[in-house]
């Protein structure tokens, strides 16, 4: 079932997400209606909050980045409870965008790789050592986890340039 995604304004992307207890069958069940929802927007990542629910959970497919910088995509994977750690003290700046800041895209400055511990949908525990766009894409998912966006992470006189597109979104998709 595809999901009603929450846009720039909704307060409940500024809350944060509690972790999941336990994987239950409706737990599962979200996880396979944010992978519906997020195809459904040609996305490459979605975080709980985005569809209202404040848990710890996002889905992405961006798989590897090859050398050109291209970005490869895989099925849609499920990460519960991440925690990322160990980011690069060296960082890079590139585009972003979010499904709930539609056609909004800035560059945002993150570091170059992470590593990112968290559970399947069968509770399983996985790592993973993420370099370049991958890294940004998970950074990127992460932070809607404690209720941040990626404008927040961009600072001074650009972000202030991105306010009249950003108070355009609000008007536009605040039900
Ligand atoms: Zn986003």
């Amino acid at each position: 079932m595809k999901l009603n995604v929450r846009y720039y304004g909704d307060p409940i992307l500024r809350q944060k997400a509690e972790p999941v207890e336990k994987i239950t069958e409706e737990i599962r069940q979200l996880c396979l209606d944010m992978c519906e929802t997020m195809l459904s927007f040609n996305g490459i990542g979605l975080a709980a909050p985005q569809v209202g629910r404040l848990l710890r959970i996002f889905i992405s497919n961006v798989a590897w980045e090859d050398e050109r910088g291209e970005l490869h995509l895989s099925e849609p994977k499920i990460y519960i409870n991440p925690v990322l750690t160990a980011p690069s003290d060296t960082t890079a700046e590139r585009s972003e965008g979010c499904l709930s800041i539609p056609k909004l895209y800035a560059a945002v400055d993150r570091p170059l790789t992470i590593h990112l511990d968290a559970l399947d949908i069968e509770g399983n525990p996985f790592s993973e050592d993420c370099y370049g766009y991958v890294a940004r894409n998970r950074m990127h998912e992460n932070d809607h986890l404690n209720g941040v966006l990626f404008i927040d992470r961009i600072k001074g006189k650009r972000r202030s340039q991105l306010e009249p597109a950003l108070r355009l979104i609000k008007q536009q998709y605040s039900s």
